[in-house]
């Protein structure tokens, strides 16, 4: 568990303990050790790690916290925040996620009025009752209003690098399960697409009862909300809805598939069983009365003709069609990478010295790596100039032996004007350019394709890099005309990235079908500045598996000869 986590949930525990109205020092304590522990420099688990008895001689963090830390270490969670948890209302908790609000607020709220749920609130907050309330008024009941249309906007979806947290150990936990045969996650989730919404698990075996009954003792349920003969719908700690759904052997393949969507690509396919006198439903697919397939998603795609269609191309964007001629790609896959392009060190912006990223990459079974630190004008990014670069090529030539190459590069800035911002004499000597937008996001889409096209049409440049510059939630992507670019990109066998930073994921997945047809290339790279970041990589391979690439369309996937070939 990393410190963020755990100081949210002492924040967590502190907001409770306000709003039942708790001793003031508890709530101090609690609230002073998040921030602590957000600040620290170092990663709690290891501290524990390395001494367990570290944790009490940390600032603000006694015998009593450090025990909770160890303990949320060890097991995930901690019993004294469950307690809390139990029979609070879950809509206080949602309440306090309100940007303006904070636990003072809400106990008023809830104590006075008895809010205590996001649509009451609203309904509060829009017939006027909020703001003739203590330290209230007008304009906070408006700001309040605003933050619940930001929060309906954005957070009824969770960002897939954190569904991906979740879904995969829920799993994990329900195989512990004596009764459980086989269990699977669903829905968005399983397509990987950008954001997912509940969580779907499927589940075979014994017995229905059990299976339900071990799914709601997991650590990390906060409240049921539902609880059938075959379905249990919980909410998570971290507010997150989970459906539990136990489904027949022989149904499970047609349960997961229809679990998995996405709705188009079910709706198409249940036409085509119609156009072939068959029903298919998540029980099954059904000749008359008779089963004929639903055990497998094979066996079911099969008996419809297709060869199986990978979970992330279910969009019905020619998929069926594609499996029909049997034409659909062969998807690039994790273990098909063997570089990773773009990669900051403490030189610049990353957190750790080059010896470091260079043995984790080593030790990943990686083949190469290229280091790309910022150029001058990222100036907050600690940009290097000339002097620096050099100084850094020495170190990286220390590294390099025949089965790991680590390669000279940077990511460097492109100018309002499209120029880059290192002299051509100092990107010729490096085997990796990419070239980045970090500045000037407003430009109108005639300027800024210019720009753009300007910079990629230089031929030291290797690789565009997040080529929206989206931030998800934060910043919209610049305005382009992708069509050019990657026209651009094509013809100056310059590769387009796709950045696995959960906050960029960019390029996207609807992008890169178009730019493939357009010749393009493409590079999934890491953009790592944190070594806990190296598993990101995998949101990247989801990004280029629902765009329909293969091995081949992605340079990182070849040897490093082949690769510095194609960019010479
Ligand atoms: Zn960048
Ligand atoms: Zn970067």
């Amino acid at each position: 568990m990393d410190n963020k986590t755990i100081a949210g949930i002492f924040d967590e525990i502190a907001n409770i303990l306000e709003i039942k109205g708790e001793n003031r020092f508890k709530i101090l304590a609690y609230s002073k050790a998040a921030r602590i522990i957000e600040e620290l420099g170092q990663d709690l688990a290891d501290i524990y790690k390395k001494n367990p008895a570290d944790l009490e001689k940390l600032p603000g963090i006694g015998k009593d916290l450090a025990q909770k830390i160890a303990e949320l270490i060890n097991t995930g969670s901690c019993a004294y925040h469950k307690q809390l948890l139990k029979g609070f209302p879950m809509g206080l908790l949602a309440m306090l996620k309100i940007r303006t609000m904070g636990p003072k607020k809400v106990k008023l709220f809830y104590n006075q009025l008895g809010i205590d749920s996001l649509p009451k609130l609203r309904q509060a907050a829009e017939e006027g009752k909020l703001q003739n309330l203590p330290r209230m008024g007008k304009k906070s009941e408006e700001e309040i209003l605003r933050a619940l249309d930001e929060i309906e906007k954005y957070s009824s979806r969770m960002p897939l690098v954190e569904a991906l947290n979740i879904a995969p150990a829920i799993v994990d936990y329900m195989k512990k399960c004596e009764s459980v045969k086989r269990v699977e996650y669903a829905g968005s989730a399983r397509r990987k697409k950008e954001t997912v919404g509940d969580i779907d698990i499927l589940a075979t075996g014994s017995s229905a009862d059990k299976i339900i009954k071990f799914f709601i003792d997991y650590q990390e349920v906060a409240n049921v909300i539902a609880h059938g003969d075959t379905k249990s719908s919980v909410i998570l700690n971290t507010g997150v809805q989970v459906d539990l759904r136990v489904v027949p052997e022989k149904s499970f393949g047609a349960a997961f598939h229809y679990f998995t969507g996405s709705k188009d690509h079910n709706v198409a396919l249940r036409q085509r069983a119609i156009d072939m006198g068959m029903k298919v439903n998540e029980y099954g697919l059904f000749k008359g009365k008779k089963q004929v397939a639903g055990k497998t998603e094979s066996e079911l795609y099969k008996a419809l003709g297709l060869v199986y269609i990978p979970p992330e191309l279910r969009e019905n964007h020619g998929e069926i069609e594609a499996a029909e001629k049997k034409q659909l790609p062969h998807l690039v896959e994790m273990e098909d990478i063997k570089g990773d392009l773009h990669l900051h060190t403490n030189a610049s912006d990353g957190s750790h010295p080059l010896e470091k990223v260079f043995k984790a990459y080593k030790k990943a079974g990686f083949k190469y790596i290229a280091i790309t630190d910022h150029s001058p004008s990222v100036r907050v990014a600690g940009g290097m100039d000339s002097d620096g670069f050099k100084k850094q090529w020495k170190e990286i030539e220390k590294h390099n032996d025949e089965n790991f190459r680590v390669l000279k590069g940077t990511e460097c800035d492109i100018l309002a004007d499209g120029s880059l911002d290192l002299p051509d004499s100092l990107l010729k000597e490096m085997d990796i350019v990419i070239a980045s937008v970090h500045s000037r996001f407003g430009m109108d889409e005639k300027e800024m394709t210019e720009r753009v096209i300007k910079a990629i049409k230089n031929p030291l440049v290797n690789i565009l890099g997040h080529p929206s510059a989206r931030l998800i939630g934060q910043r919209e992507p610049i305005a382009l005309s992708f069509k050019k670019v990657f026209e651009t990109a094509a013809k100056n066998k310059v590769a387009l990235e796709i950045n696995s930073q959960p906050s960029r994921m960019d390029l996207q997945d609807i992008y890169c079908k178009t730019a493939k047809e357009m010749g393009c290339v493409f590079a999934i790279n890491n953009d790592m500045h944190l070594l806990d970041e190296m598993d990101n990589l995998q949101l990247g391979v989801s990004i280029a598996r629902r765009g329909w690439l293969g091995k081949r369309d992605i340079v990182n996937t070849w040897s490093v000869e082949k690769l510095l070939e194609f960019f010479a």
